[in-house]
């Protein structure tokens, strides 16, 4: 046997190997996907209210406000100046 040979060979065997170690891992990730939705779902929505219209937003879309040494979360920028107005007055 040549050397080329064998390296198609090794090749080959390569490719069917992977292609086995394929569909046996979408068969896996498969389950998997399931999976990942339930843990992820509630750590990436965590809803935060907006204390001016009390709306409720995920936590990573909404504008967050150091005050008074707490996170104060809104749905938009207009909340968030409309509270350190209201801030302001009292
Ligand atoms: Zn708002």
């Amino acid at each position: 046997m040549t050397p080329l040979r064998f390296v198609i060979l090794a090749i080959l065997i390569f490719l069917a190997y992977r292609l086995l170690i394929g569909a046996f891992k979408k068969n896996q990730d498969g389950g998997k996907k399931q999976k990942t939705v339930k843990n992820d779902g509630p750590v990436n929505d965590v809803l935060v209210e907006d204390p001016v219209c009390h709306t409720l937003i995920p936590r990573k879309q909404a504008i967050h406000l150091q005050y008074q040494g707490e996170m104060v979360y809104f749905c938009s920028e207009k909340c968030c100046n409309t509270f350190i107005e209201q801030g302001e007055k009292k």
